[in-house]
C-alpha cells in the first residue's frame, strides 16, 4: 500500500466510485473488502489511522461470547460463532485459538458453567475451537497457579476449560486495508469527509481534507456508506441535521500486566464478578491483558482515557483474583476504547445495550451502519453492501468474503491455530521483511530491537512506513506494532530512535523528528498509569 498512489486514485478519477467508505476501522474496512470482492469501484477515507478508534482497543478476543448466552442471545451467539470460524480460516495467521479457564468458588458452579459452555460448544458445530472441559481443584491449581485459593470466604473447588478465539485487532485492520488493495480498493488514511455532496436532494459523495498536505478535494459516488462506529451520529448529522441520535458510546479500560501474574498459556474468564461484568485476563505478546469495564460515557474521543473508576475497577479485581494489586510500574500499559452501541429504549445499563448491528439509510441515502462487534464485522458489512446495492441499483451481486483469504494469509498459518511467534502476524509478508535485513548490510540497525523490553526491530518500523501506509510514530508504535500497548514506557523512550528511521523512510527532517516525538509522548503518557 502506498498513500501517495492511493490519494492520486482519489483525486484524479473521472468517474464516480461505485462506492465510498467513511471510516477505517473494522466495520468500515470490512465493508469496503465485501464492496471491492463484488467487483465495485470502492475508496475508503479514515480521518486519522486505520483502527486509530476503538478497533485497535477491544480485547482482542473473537468470539460468540459468553455473556450473551448468559442473555440468552441465542442468535447473536450463533452468528459470532460462525464468524469466529471464518476469521481463524480467512486469517489464520492474526487468529489463535485460546484456552480459557473459569475457576469455580463453590463446587455447584463446575456443573453450572460446564454445562452453558457444552451449549456454546454445541452452538459452535463444525466451527468448533476444541470441546469445553470441567476440572477438580488440582488441575485448575495446575492451569492457573496465580489464582487466589479463596474468594470472599469461598474456596476454590474447579473449574471450566473452554475455547474461544484471540487475534490482533489493529494488525487485522492493515491486513483488511491490504486486501481491499489487493481486490483493486483503495484505502487513504488521514483524510477526513468533512461535507456530504448532495444532487437533486440525493448523497452524490463527499468533500475530504487531507490532514497531511492540507487538501480539499471532493469524490463522488454511487453510494456513500457511514462506518465510522462512536462518530456515526456527526457524520449523520452532515446529512441531517436534526436526526436522531442512534449511538450510546460505552467506555472500556484495560491494563497490561507481566507474565507474572498469569504465568503459561490459559487465559481466565470471570462470568461475572460481584457488580455483574466479565473479566478477562488473557496471555499477550508475553504479557497478560486484563479487561474490560462498561462505562456510558457522554462524547466519543479518538483517544480516551481510562476513567478513575475504571482503573480502580481493575486494580480491585485484579487484588481479588490474583491475590495482589499490581503497583503502578507493573501497569506496563492502560489503555481505553469506545463501543458504538445501538440506542435502546428502556435500556438501564449499558452491559443491557445491544451488541447486535444496526443499518439506517436517510431520506437522502446516506447508509449508516453501526453497533455490532468486532467478531461480527464480516456479516456487518455483508448486510450493508446488500442494503446499498439495491438502493442505489448497483449490479447484484452476491458477497464474496466468507471464503476470502485476507492478505497475509498462509497454509503453514492455516495448518497451526495456534502460532504465536512475534512475526507470525505478517503471514506470507514475513519472508519480504527478513529479506529487508538480509538486503541492507548498511542498515545493521534493521535487525536490532527498538528497545530492550520489546520484541520489535527497525525492520518492522521500516516496512510498517513503506508498505503499510504508516504515516506518524503513533502508527508505527500503537498500530503497525502493539508497542504502545505492550508497554507505554518503552514506547516512550523508544519514539526518538523510531522517529530518525521513519523520517528517513518518509523524507522528513530533523524537526519533524521533533514534532513526531513530542505529538507521540503526549498520546502515550495517557497509558502510563499512575495511581
Ligand atoms: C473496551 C472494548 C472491548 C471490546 N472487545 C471486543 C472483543 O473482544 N471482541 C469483539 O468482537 N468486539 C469487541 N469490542 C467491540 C469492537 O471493538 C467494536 O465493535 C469495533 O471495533 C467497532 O468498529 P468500527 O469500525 O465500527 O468503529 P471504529 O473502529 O471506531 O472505526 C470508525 C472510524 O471512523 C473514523 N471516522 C470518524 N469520522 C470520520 C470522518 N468524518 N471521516 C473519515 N473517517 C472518520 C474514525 O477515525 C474511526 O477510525 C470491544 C469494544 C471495546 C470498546
Amino acid at each position: 500500500m502506498n498513500r501517495k498512489l492511493s490519494l492520486d486514485q482519489a483525486t484524479t478519477r473521472s468517474t464516480p466510485w461505485d462506492v465510498l467508505v467513511i471510516g477505517g476501522g473494522a466495520t468500515g474496512l470490512g465493508c469496503a473488502v465485501d464492496a471491492a470482492s463484488r467487483g465495485y469501484s470502492t475508496l475508503l477515507l479514515e480521518q486519522s489511522d486505520f483502527a486509530k478508534a476503538t478497533s485497535s482497543r477491544s480485547t482482542k478476543l473473537a468470539h460468540g461470547g459468553v455473556r450473551y448466552l448468559q442473555q440468552r442471545n441465542i442468535a447473536l451467539v450463533l452468528e459470532a460463532l460462525k464468524e469466529r470460524g471464518r476469521m481463524l480460516r480467512n486469517a489464520p495467521h492474526l487468529v489463535r485459538r485460546q484456552s480459557f479457564i473459569i475457576p469455580a468458588y463453590a463446587a455447584w458452579e463446575i456443573p453450572f458453567y460446564g454445562i452453558g459452555l457444552k451449549i456454546y460448544d454445541a452452538l459452535s458445530g463444525k466451527s468448533s475451537f476444541g470441546p469445553s472441559r470441567m476440572f477438580g481443584l488440582d488441575r485448575v491449581r495446575e492451569l492457573l497457579p496465580t489464582a487466589v485459593p479463596t474468594l470472599h470466604a469461598h474456596a476454590l473447588a474447579g473449574g471450566v476449560e473452554y475455547f474461544d478465539g484471540q487475534f490482533d485487532d489493529a494488525r487485522y485492520c492493515i491486513a483488511l486495508a491490504q486486501t481491499l488493495h489487493d481486490q483493486g480498493g483503495t484505502a487513504l488514511n488521514y483524510t477526513r469527509v468533512t461535507r456530504l455532496l448532495k444532487r437533486n436532494g440525493k448523497i452524490s459523495g463527499a468533500v475530504a481534507h487531507d490532514e497531511i498536505s492540507g487538501l480539499d478535494f471532493e469524490i463522488e459516488a454511487r453510494v456513500v456508506l457511514n462506518a465510522t462506529g462512536i462518530f456515526s451520529d456527526e457524520v449523520r448529522h452532515l446529512d441531517e441535521p436534526q436526526a436522531t441520535p442512534i449511538i450510546t458510546v460505552s467506555q472500556g479500560s484495560h491494563f497490561v500486566l507481566p507474565k507474572s501474574f498469569l504465568p503459561g498459556q490459559h487465559a481466565l474468564m470471570v462470568p461475572k464478578t460481584a457488580d455483574g461484568r466479565v473479566l478477562f485476563a488473557i496471555p499477550w505478546h508475553g504479557a497478560v491483558v486484563v479487561g474490560t469495564t462498561d462505562d456510558e460515557v457522554p462524547h466519543a474521543q479518538l483517544e480516551p482515557r481510562p476513567l478513575e473508576q475504571e482503573t480502580a475497577f481493575l486494580r480491585q479485581h485484579i487484588e481479588l483474583y490474583f491475590g495482589r494489586a499490581p503497583k503502578d510500574e507493573e501497569v506496563l500499559s492502560a489503555w481505553s476504547g469506545q463501543r458504538p452501541l445501538v440506542r435502546k429504549q428502556g435500556a438501564k445499563d449499558t452491559a443491557a445495550l445491544s451488541r447486535e448491528h444496526t443499518v439506517v439509510v436517510s431520506p437522502a441515502g446516506l447508509v449508516s451502519v453501526a453497533g455490532g462487534k468486532w467478531t461480527t464485522y464480516r456479516r456487518m458489512a455483508e448486510d450493508t453492501v446488500d442494503i446499498a446495492q439495491k438502493l442505489v441499483g448497483l449490479p447484484p451481486r452476491p458477497s464474496a468474503t466468507q471464503e476470502l483469504r485476507l492478505h497475509g494469509w498462509t497454509e503453514a498459518a492455516a495448518q497451526n491455530s495456534s502460532a504465536d511467534h512475534e512475526l507470525a502476524i505478517y503471514g506470507s509478508d514475513q519472508p519480504a521483511l527478513d529479506e529487508l535485513i538480509a538486503t541492507h548490510p548498511d542498515r545493521p540497525e534493521f535487525a536490532e530491537p527498538i528497545h530492550p523490553r520489546l520484541n520489535i526491530t527497525f525492520a518492522q518500523i521500516v516496512w510498517a512506513a513503506r508498505e503499510e501506509m504508516a504515516a506518524t510514530v503513533d502508527d508505527v508504535l500503537a498500530r503497525r506494532t502493539r508497542a504502545l500497548f505492550l508497554d507505554a514506557r518503552a514506547a516512550i523512550e523508544a519514539a526518538p530512535a523510531v522517529a530518525i528511521q521513519l523520517a528517513r523512510e518518509l523524507h522528513q527532517d530533523e524537526a519533524w523528528q521533533h514534532q513526531q516525538v513530542a505529538a507521540f509522548r503526549a498520546i502515550a503518557a495517557n497509558y502510563v498509569f499512575k495511581s
